[in-house]
């Protein structure tokens, strides 16, 4: 790891002010992915500005119903709020099926939203990567790739985006509040990430001098049928090959509305639009499950050891449907 100067923010301008003062800087939270990479030495930041003292910690109803999360909530905290389990079950679920328990209690809602790809060609300094060292290569493309992406690819990059609860964010289309040296502003979580393209170095639509406050969950009161399917090589500490979030709303035997996003095949949470016109007006049997699971991973591309993943994500995301429809 190389050497660092650390600071303490007091509050949120005082942030701000120490980003826009060194483009050199990170903004450390729980700190269970950026030190990490510091000592893998993917990130050499000159200078941490510690944010473990701002007021971003309470999780709060907001006007007209919904939820809003502070940046600086727990993943726990988060997972275990009533609000959170009653009125979105998929997304306490999905927090819940990541990373570990005590990793859990550090790890924080700002910190998951910009956590980093886990290609391990991306964690390794010896490899290119377009990712650690844009016009490098991708050493993933022509290299064992099976953990890699199969939706949102570029030629430049495959990594897929490790976040579960991210996923469950896009299925309910949450906000993202920022505040930056010019004041607040809002990015819908579909916009936040961004696909790799030519830049895969750029991950999100956050600006250097920009910290997240809280994200925001409007309501959605189908929202209490929903669930979090993570399929994995083990049952835990491991990421996903692919999961799916879901939330139905089912009438009589007609559904009347659908959200999905998909995770672990993604470079970005993947929201299944197609797969929601799917399903939207038609029979909640598993054909159309089915159906809505094709075309889903219609513009799905494979590479060599990955290909798998393409109908695994279909039965993931098949199975996830039955059960917030409540079939299964
Ligand atoms: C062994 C292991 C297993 C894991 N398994 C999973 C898993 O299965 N699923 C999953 O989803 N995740 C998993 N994780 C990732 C974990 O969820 C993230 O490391 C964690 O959410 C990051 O939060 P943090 O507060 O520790 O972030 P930090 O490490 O402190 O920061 C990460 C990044 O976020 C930035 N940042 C932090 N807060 C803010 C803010 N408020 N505004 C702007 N930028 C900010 C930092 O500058 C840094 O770039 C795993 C991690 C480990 C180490
Ligand atoms: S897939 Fe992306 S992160 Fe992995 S080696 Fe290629 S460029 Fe780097």
């Amino acid at each position: 790891m190389h050497p660092f100067l650390l600071t303490q923010a007091q509050n949120n301008q005082s942030a701000v002010k120490a980003l826009a003062a060194n483009n050199k800087s990170k903004l450390i939270a729980g700190g269970t992915n950026l030190v990490d990479l510091m000592k893998m030495y993917v990130e050499s930041p000159e200078e941490l500005i510690d944010i473990n003292a701002l007021e971003l910690k309470k999780i709060e109803p907001v006007k007209g119903g919904g939820i809003r999360i502070g940046a600086l909530a727990s993943n726990t905290d988060a997972a275990y709020h009533p609000a959170v389990m009653k009125q979105y079950p998929v997304l306490s679920q999905a927090l819940l099926s990541g990373a570990s328990a005590q990793l859990r209690n550090m790890a924080t809602v700002g910190g998951n939203l910009m956590q980093r790809t886990r290609c391990p060609y991306f964690f390794n300094d010896s490899f290119p990567c377009n990712k650690r060292v844009p016009g490098s290569g991708c050493s993933a493309i022509p290299g064992y790739n099976r953990m890699h992406a199969v939706l949102g690819t570029s030629d430049k990059c495959i990594a897929t985006h490790p976040s579960d609860m991210c996923v469950a964010l896009a299925a309910l289309d949450a906000l993202v509040k920022v505040q930056g040296p010019a004041g607040e502003r809002t990015i819908p979580i579909r916009e936040f990430h961004v696909l790799p393209g030519d830049t895969p170095h750029i991950e999100t639509r956050l600006q250097h001098d920009e910290l997240i406050t809280a994200v925001e969950i409007p309501l959605l009161p189908f929202a209490t049928h929903s669930h979090y399917l993570k399929v994995r090589d083990r049952a835990s500490y491991e990421f996903a090959l692919a999961s799916a979030a879901v939330a139905l709303d089912v009438s009589g035997n007609t559904i009347r509305a659908a959200r999905i996003a998909l995770g672990g095949v993604g470079t970005k949470p993947w929201r299944a639009e197609e797969a929601e016109k799917v399903l939207t007006g038609a029979p909640n049997t598993t054909p159309t499950y089915q159906l809505a699971a094709t075309a889903a991973l219609k513009e799905a591309k494979g590479y060599k050891y990955n290909t798998f993943k393409i109908e695994l994500a279909k039965r993931t995301l098949v199975r996830a449907l039955a059960t917030a429809g409540g079939i299964s």
